[in-house]
Formats: structure tokens, C-alpha cells, sequence
């Protein structure tokens, strides 16, 4: 028996922060996990540009609240519970996720939390757990399902890596390039038809 457990920025719904630098014209806050491929060397750097520019979380809510997420994402939503068991685990937070994860009519989402103070400056941020992707493909592994993962940027290569089948969707030709051993899809199609071809239960 399947469950298939997936990215969700860069596959169902935009790049989070970096809607957020479009929006706020601030170009540090671009760099992502294809850039910076340690997490908590990049949230750190993040949550410095946000006090440096005094940004709150309301802010920050107001951007995510006018996002949408990608073509075809909550069709392919509704077809994975149709078709599979099916989780989302992402390195966004769930003060960030949840107005999107509303407009895919919110399918199971394990990701991380912030640290807000009173006056609504994010003051740090809390993970799941180290290494939560790779740790959640584990769990369902103990609990006798098999994992079919996908993502596409260097966050998901653990969860990729410890999962019975691991494919990477849509992903930068640097992560192509240092990961050759995955499978590239390019489009929502490609993938469903390398799902269905994988989990025959
Ligand atoms: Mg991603």
C-alpha cells in the first residue's frame, strides 16, 4: 500500500517568499532553498531582512492572502486523494500556508511553525522536527506503507532519497545536475502518469 507524500512550494502553489520580495521590493528576501541550500542558515537570513525592514506578519499575510496556486494544482489535488493516500510536507510555515492550503481544500499538511511576539515581529521559528521530510517518509515507511515523494528543489532530495520511489517535479537544472539518479518530470501530466505507473493497489 502507497501514500504519497509531496512539496508543495514550486509544485502546487508559488514560491512563498519569493512572492514576498516582489511584493515588498526587497530583493534579499529572492534567495530560496535552490539558493541556499542550508535551511536554517537561510531562515536566519530571512528573519534578519524582516526586521531590518520592519516587516510584521501581517504584512507578510496580506502578500500570501492575494496568491493563487499554480494551474492544475487542485485538480491534481483531487485526483491524488482519489487515487492514493496523500500528504504535503513543506518547510513553509502554517502561519504562511494556510490561505492557500484553503484553495486546495486542505489536504494534510505537515510543515513548521513561527514565533511571533505581541507586536507581531516573527522572532524565530519552530521545525517539526530536524530533517522533517526525510522523517516523515520514515514514519510511514514504519508503519508498512510505501513512499512515493516528490519536489523540486534541494529540501525534497531527503525525502526523495529515503522514499521507495522519489521523483523530482519541475526542478532548476542545478538540482538536476548534482541529483541524477531521480526522475525528471516536467509537467503535472508526466507525473501522474509515473504515479499510476508506481502505485498499483
Ligand atoms: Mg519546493
Amino acid at each position: 500500500m502507497w501514500v504519497v507524500c509531496a512539496d508543495l512550494e514550486g509544485v502546487f502553489v508559488p514560491e512563498i517568499w519569493i512572492n514576498i520580495a516582489k511584493k515588498t521590493s526587497i530583493e534579499k528576501l529572492k534567495l530560496t532553498t535552490r539558493d541556499i541550500k542550508d535551511y536554517d542558515e537561510l531562515m536566519t537570513y530571512r528573519l534578519r531582512i524582516l526586521d531590518e525592514n520592519n516587516l510584521k506578519i501581517k504584512d507578510i499575510q496580506n502578500v500570501i492572502a492575494s496568491l493563487k496556486p499554480l494551474e492544475g494544482a487542485l485538480d491534481f489535488v483531487r485526483w491524488l486523494r482519489k487515487v492514493t493516500r496523500f500528504t504535503i510536507v513543506s518547510d513553509t510555515f502554517i502561519e504562511f500556508a494556510q490561505p492557500l492550503m484553503d484553495q486546495l481544500e486542505n489536504p494534510l499538511l505537515l510543515c513548521h511553525s513561527l514565533e511571533i511576539d505581541k507586536t507581531g515581529r516573527v522572532t524565530n521559528y519552530k521545525l517539526r522536527q530536524p530533517d522533517p521530510k526525510r522523517k516523515t517518509v520514515e514514519a510511514f515507511q514504519s508503519l508498512r506503507y510505501k513512499v512515493l515523494a516528490f519536489g523540486d528543489s534541494y529540501n525534497d532530495i531527503s525525502m526523495l532519497k529515503a522514499a521507495d520511489i522519489g521523483i523530482l517535479y519541475c526542478p532548476p537544472e542545478n538540482v538536476i545536475a548534482d541529483y541524477p539518479e531521480f526522475p525528471v518530470v516536467r509537467n503535472i501530466q508526466e507525473l501522474k502518469n509515473l504515479i499510476k505507473q508506481h502505485i498499483s493497489d
